[in-house]
């Protein structure tokens, strides 16, 4: 265990850092509230953290960069890290403890197992186009849930499709936790925050927020009484507007399935994905509200 030390915003830290999963304390005030993460922490994290902190008597962030859940060319080795900031924010933040395993705790030689979550759920969107990925983290959250056994565990909808992806291998393998939304938290202009936006040049910044305003055109044209895919082309028309932006989906789904709408539901989702140059940016939105 290491204990991390050090001053931020004039307030001295400290905060308990298990790297060691044999070291994972068990015996902790219920209800033990964990929030999964990869680090490099911002607002969004934060607002996961808070809620935890707010409804349990424990919170654990956990904080893995999970080599399973990249695939080949994506971002594993790049992707930024910077644990003692994480640790200070969450403190501050009013986290209990940390668990930061390496790899090879996770993963040691002879491991073999995977969970799989199959269907029309990891199919499309996501899954299509980052084969592995749900895989990856299925298995990584099932490891969590394994090694944290905590009573809930708190989940972004930024991340909108892994989070129904969590909500079947949780309940399909009766791992006993609740899965609790968090809404996403964005920056003023609409952009979801992300770790990933430290890869978006000063120049590119002020359009990455055209998922976000495309979805808001989903959204008002549904209000305007357009049909399902008659709003999704109104999406496309704002995406078209941001020519460094190649988009890779844009659809309007339902809300568990994400399977295409043609008719409205209650929860309707708008779905975005696309590429930036030097980073991918996905991003929902709630379209539908009758
Ligand atoms: P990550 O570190 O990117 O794996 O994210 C860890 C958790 O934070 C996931 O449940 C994400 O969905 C959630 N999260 C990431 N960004 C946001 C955001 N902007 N608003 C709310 N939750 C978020």
């Amino acid at each position: 265990m290491l204990i991390l030390l050090r001053g931020f915003e004039n307030i001295l830290t400290f905060v308990k850092i298990v790297r060691d999963p044999a070291e994972i304390p068990l015996d902790g005030p219920r209800p033990r509230a964990l929030v999964p993460t990869m680090g490099f922490l911002h607002e969004g994290h934060i607002e996961l953290i808070r809620r935890a902190v707010a409804g349990s008597a424990e919170t654990v962030v956990s904080i893995f960069v999970n080599p399973l859940q990249f695939g080949a060319g994506e971002d594993y080795d790049t992707y930024p890290r910077d644990l003692e900031r994480d640790a200070a924010l969450a403190e501050e933040a009013g986290a209990d403890w940390i668990f930061h395993p390496d790899p090879e705790r996770m993963y040691p030689p002879g491991y073999a197992t995977s969970v799989r979550v199959a269907g029309p759920l990891t199919e499309r969107w996501e899954g299509e186009r980052r084969p592995g990925h749900f895989d990856g983290v299925a298995t990584v959250v099932t490891k969590l849930f394994g090694l944290v056994r905590p009573d809930r565990a708190y989940f972004g909808e930024k991340d909108y499709q892994q989070l129904q992806v969590v909500r079947r291998f949780t309940e399909d393998l009766n791992l006993g936790v609740e899965i609790v939304p968090v809404p996403t938290i964005r920056e003023p202009d609409g952009l979801a925050r992300s770790s990933r936006n430290v890869y978006l040049t000063p120049e590119l910044r002020p359009r990455a927020n055209v998922l976000y305003r495309a979805l808001r055109a989903v959204r008002e044209a549904a209000a305007g009484g357009a049909s399902p895919e008659q709003a999704r082309v109104m999406g496309e028309k704002v995406l078209a507007e941001v020519p460094e932006f190649e988009p890779e989906y844009l659809a309007v789904v339902h809300p568990e399935t994400l399977e295409p709408l043609q008719e409205w539901v209650p929860g309707a989702r708008g779905i975005v994905a696309g590429r930036f140059p030097a980073v991918r940016l996905i991003d929902n939105m709630e379209v539908w509200i009758p």
